[in-house]
């Protein structure tokens, strides 16, 4: 097949995951079945269609109003669409086309849903971070069955994915536990915590991937919160986003070893290839 063909159903995958991201970060704060019901307007409550529902272009045909009582949508919906289209060309560009980037690509609406909703309600819902953890093991078994010896490959990296778990999560509770003794008060969530775990099952026991990771989070956090007070005057800020986005980063510069791919067209100063 050639390229152009894979970029395509690429961009085709990214509008369709970025509908589902709406829908998870609209349905999961409130409580509705993501599966079920139809999506509705919020304002005047009549069930969407088809010319209501493609992907950033229903928003620009319809200027950004609903089609039967023309309240405003907010440019949130665009946005997190465009954001979730843009993460699977990222890992398109960085891993190529394969059964288990497919399934890589399920982490585009899971994360950006994640991040709306923690900078919405200060939430990253429990839902949002286990499916993070299992398209982990799954990425991991469809490579497994590519190898010759699946249960090999599945017990050395079940294993550093297990590491990994403990590591990520288990330091981020002593953070928080000590934080509480020092500062009185509650600088990570539970969620944070659970998120730690999952990226933990991705990106393994590796301590230099660790260390970057938290100087990345650490970063994207101070930058976050500067403009959260800023714009919101809280003082309280979301830091799941900050999270998430480091976890993108390590992931697309040092993929853990169970994604197997081609690691010859990047070369990054700090990081020797596998
Ligand atoms: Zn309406």
């Amino acid at each position: 097949m050639p390229e152009w063909f894979y970029l395509g159903v690429t961009v085709f995958l990214g509008l369709c995951f970025g509908s589902l991201a709406t829908a998870l970060s609209w349905r999961i704060p409130r409580g509705i079945s993501v599966s079920v019901e139809r999506s509705r307007c919020p304002s005047c409550h009549h069930a969407l269609g088809i010319p209501d529902l493609v992907p950033l272009f229903s928003w620009l045909a319809l200027r950004g109003k609903c089609r039967f009582c023309k309240a405003p949508i907010g440019w949130r919906y665009p946005l997190i669409e465009l954001v979730t289209l843009f993460l699977c060309l990222l890992l398109y560009a960085r891993f190529g086309f394969s059964a288990a980037v497919l399934l890589m690509f399920c982490l585009s609406p899971v994360m950006v849903a994640a991040a709306d909703i923690d900078f919405a309600v200060q939430i990253l819902p429990d839902a949002l971070n286990l499916a993070i953890g299992l398209i982990a093991l799954a990425v991991m078994g469809v490579n497994a069955a590519d190898t010759g010896d699946a249960q090999s490959f599945i017990l050395s990296h079940g294993l550093e994915s297990l590491e990994g778990m403990v590591l990520y999560a288990g330091s981020f509770f002593v953070l928080r536990q000590g934080a509480m003794l020092a500062l009185k008060k509650d600088p990570l969530g539970w969620g944070d915590i659970k998120f730690a775990a999952a990226a933990g099952v991705w990106l393994g026991p590796d301590l230099m991937v660790y260390a970057w990771f938290l100087l990345a989070a650490g970063l994207l956090g101070i930058v976050i919160a500067l403009l959260w007070k800023a714009i919101k005057k809280e003082a309280e800020f979301p830091f799941g986003p900050a999270l998430l986005a480091a976890f993108v980063l390590m992931l697309l510069l040092k993929p853990p070893p169970f994604i197997i791919q081609d690691y010859a067209n990047i070369s990054l100063p700090f990081f020797q290839p596998i």
